[in-house]
């Protein structure tokens, strides 16, 4: 499966108020942190069960998409970032007393 996205624009995280790159594809919200993955950096967010993005920049109109990587994408030669969906990170529990 191939999944293009809208535009990625930067927002800040509603939840954990960080940059994240915001994008839709097929009514789905896709929010990617803003920061290039290395081949092992992805294959441990894979198996944390986050999706990874490649990264397409047009350069007229100047805009960047988002790419989902499958399996078959994973498995050949990277061209461009490679992007993680957010995932917000874990805040202590609330103390009670
Ligand atoms: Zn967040």
């Amino acid at each position: 499966m191939t999944l293009y996205t809208t535009p990625a624009e930067p927002r800040l995280c509603v939840r954990c108020d960080t940059w994240v790159l915001r994008a839709h594809a097929d009514g789905v919200d896709i929010r990617v942190d803003p920061v290039p993955l290395d081949a092992a950096a992805e294959e441990q967010a894979v198996a944390e069960g986050r999706s990874t993005y490649d990264a397409v920049f047009l350069t007229w109109p100047a805009r960047t998409y988002l790419e989902y990587r499958d399996e078959h994408r994973r498995a050949r030669p990277r061209d461009g970032p490679v992007l993680r969906a957010h995932r917000c990170p874990r805040t202590s529990p609330p103390t009670l007393f």
